[in-house]
Formats: structure tokens, C-alpha cells, sequence
């Protein structure tokens, strides 16, 4: 199946949401996993995986972004509008974009990162991706609580493959990107005050332990980053995961004014905060270079004391 429209785009963050200046290019379309609170699904995307055919479109679109745009860093999203290791044939592409990519960092002297997110452990099966000049691959990875896997995303990577992916990525020398979103409260002990605190207690102690496994064996030198940032809700998902009474909607979800459901702002805040502790504790204060919000809003930047930055500069 060709494109019929542009390859590559902006990220579009929503009204008022921090920039952090990625762009995504949609080299192939949907997934065949069943994540509950997917976009893909309300989105106007095919119903089956598809990859598509006319790179000879997104090359000429590389070659004008090149030109148009003075950035010494570009940051590619490979991972938004699929899994980036859904299956070979999508890494087989990746190998023909990155070596597109790698021929205009080259002759325009950039540097180019690159980010493949998933929710799989197939990088243990796939063929591994071509070291290219001027480029720079980022294993971004998918993190929860066992439990919230195997609740939410069905037919993905158990959290013990996921780690075990990361290990692999390591052995390649792929940089790391821990990416822990979207961060769901579950399970929820009841609705009063205190039940809500102990429920948030209780999903703080189980990123805890995903931490603590994570320490025993991540090479800090090829960390790129660390990602947070809770779910977030279409008002169309929202609708109708609320219809089918999905555990997702949690009573206490606001519209933001970039129109989607998010927890209330002293959740998102609380987690944060606690989130941002543990790491600290866990792998030494200066891991704070590493962190940042995923589609939040700078008073939550502000009040988790991270400095705003784009993504690609922090590495
Ligand atoms: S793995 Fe990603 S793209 Fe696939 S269903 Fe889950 S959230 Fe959607």
C-alpha cells in the first residue's frame, strides 16, 4: 500500500504541552496487539499492520527537512504509529530509513537519534539493525507493573521479556530509553481519600521494584533518557471505555486543554514527584539529567523541578 500523505510530521503534543521537538515518521500503520487505551484503534489507521511501499516519498521529505531546518540534532520517532519491532519486516525498513537518514546526517553534518519503541521482546529474534555514521539507535522500551501488562496490553511482552530486551539492546549498543508511560493507577483499593493514597502508595512500591531489577544491570553510559508520564484519554476513549466500565477510567480523570483525560493535576504531580524520588534514591541524583515528562505541562515540569529540554539534547 503507498502513502497517500506526508511521511514525516511534527509531533503534535496538544495545546499548551511541552514541546520536546520529536518528529515522527509513519513508515508502516497499526499493530497487532490489543493495548486497551491504544489511540490507534479511534484513529484512522488501518485495521492490520501495514508498511508502506513509496520510500522513495518519505526520501525526498528527508532531504527538505535537511535543508529547511538548521537543528544540529534531529530525533526521529519510529514507534508511534506501530510497534517499531512488530515484526522483521518492520525492522528490514528501518534498516532502508536509517541508511536514507544516515546519508543526509552525513552530507549535512547532523547527528540523528532515532527512536524504536516497543512493547516486545522480538529484538531477540530479529536481526539486528546496520551501525550507521552520524546515527544513533534508542531502544525505547515500554515499562510497567506485571500486573498492569497483563491487565491492559494484551498480547504484548511479559515485563521480564521487556527487561530481557533491554539487556540485548545493551549487547548491541543500541542506547536505553526507559520509557514508563503510560503510567496507569492500578489497582484501585476504593474511592475514599484514603484508599486513593494507598492505592498510589501501592503502584509507587511495584515502579519501585522495576527500578531496583532495572539497577542490577543497566550500562548508565548508554542511558539516553528516562520517560514519565501518566495515561492519557481521547474524549472519544474516553467515552467508550467509560460505556464498557474499563478499570482505565479511573473516577478522578479531568479534561486538560489539550482535550484529553489525564488524572487530576495533584495525582499526576504526587506520582511524579514520588517517581522522580525513587529514581534518584535508586540510581544517584544526578540520574535527574535523564528525566523527563512525556506530554505534560510546564507547571508540572515546574513543580517536578526538571528543566525543559528537547529530546534531543540529552545525550
Ligand atoms: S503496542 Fe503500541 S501500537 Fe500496539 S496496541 Fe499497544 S499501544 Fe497500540
Amino acid at each position: 500500500m503507498k502513502r497517500k500523505i506526508v511521511f514525516i510530521k511534527r509531533y503534535d503534543y496538544g495545546k499548551g504541552v511541552v514541546d520536546l521537538g520529536e518528529y515522527v515518521i509513519s513508515y508502516a500503520s497499526s499493530c497487532s496487539f490489543l493495548c486497551e487505551y491504544c489511540y490507534l484503534k479511534f484513529a484512522k489507521a488501518p485495521k492490520k499492520p501495514i508498511i508502506y511501499e513509496n520510500i522513495e516519498v518519505l526520501e525526498k521529505e528527508l532531504k527538505e527537512l535537511f535543508l529547511k531546518e538548521e537543528t544540529k540534532n534531529f530525533y526521529f520517532n519510529l514507534g508511534e504509529t506501530t510497534d517499531a519491532f512488530l515484526s522483521e519486516k518492520h525492522i528490514e525498513v528501518i534498516n532502508q530509513i536509517s541508511e536514507l537518514i544516515s546519508f543526509f546526517a552525513e552530507r549535512y553534518d547532523r547527528r540523528v537519534f532515532l527512536e524504536l519503541r516497543t512493547k516486545t521482546d522480538n529484538i531477540l529474534k530479529i536481526s539486528p539493525l546496520n551501525k550507521r555514521k552520524n546515527l544513533f539507535y534508542i531502544y525505547g522500551v515500554s515499562l510497567l507493573p506485571e500486573e498492569i501488562i497483563s491487565n491492559f496490553e494484551k498480547g504484548t511482552a511479559n515485563l521480564e521479556k521487556r527487561i530481557a530486551g533491554i539487556k540485548k539492546a545493551q549487547e548491541l549498543s543500541y542506547l536505553i530509553g526507559l520509557r514508563f508511560e503510560p503510567i496507569i493507577i492500578y489497582p484501585v483499593f476504593g474511592i475514599t481519600y484514603e484508599e486513593v493514597v494507598n492505592s498510589l502508595k501501592n503502584l509507587i512500591s511495584l515502579y519501585k521494584e522495576i527500578f531496583l531489577k532495572l539497577r542490577s544491570f543497566l550500562d548508565i553510559s548508554l542511558l539516553h533518557s528516562i520517560s514519565l508520564g501518566t495515561l492519557r484519554l481521547t474524549k472519544k476513549q474516553y467515552k467508550y471505555l467509560k460505556e464498557k466500565r474499563s478499570k482505565l477510567v479511573f473516577f478522578e480523570m479531568v479534561l486538560s486543554p489539550d482535550k484529553k483525560y489525564r488524572y487530576s493535576r495533584p495525582i499526576r504531580l504526587y506520582l511524579y514527584q514520588e517517581l522522580i524520588k525513587n529514581l534518584k534514591e535508586i540510581f544517584g541524583k544526578t540520574i535527574i539529567d535523564k528525566i523527563y515528562l512525556s506530554t505534560e505541562f510546564p507547571y508540572i515540569w515546574k513543580g517536578c523541578n526538571l528543566p525543559l529540554r528537547l529530546l534531543s539534547a540529552f545525550y
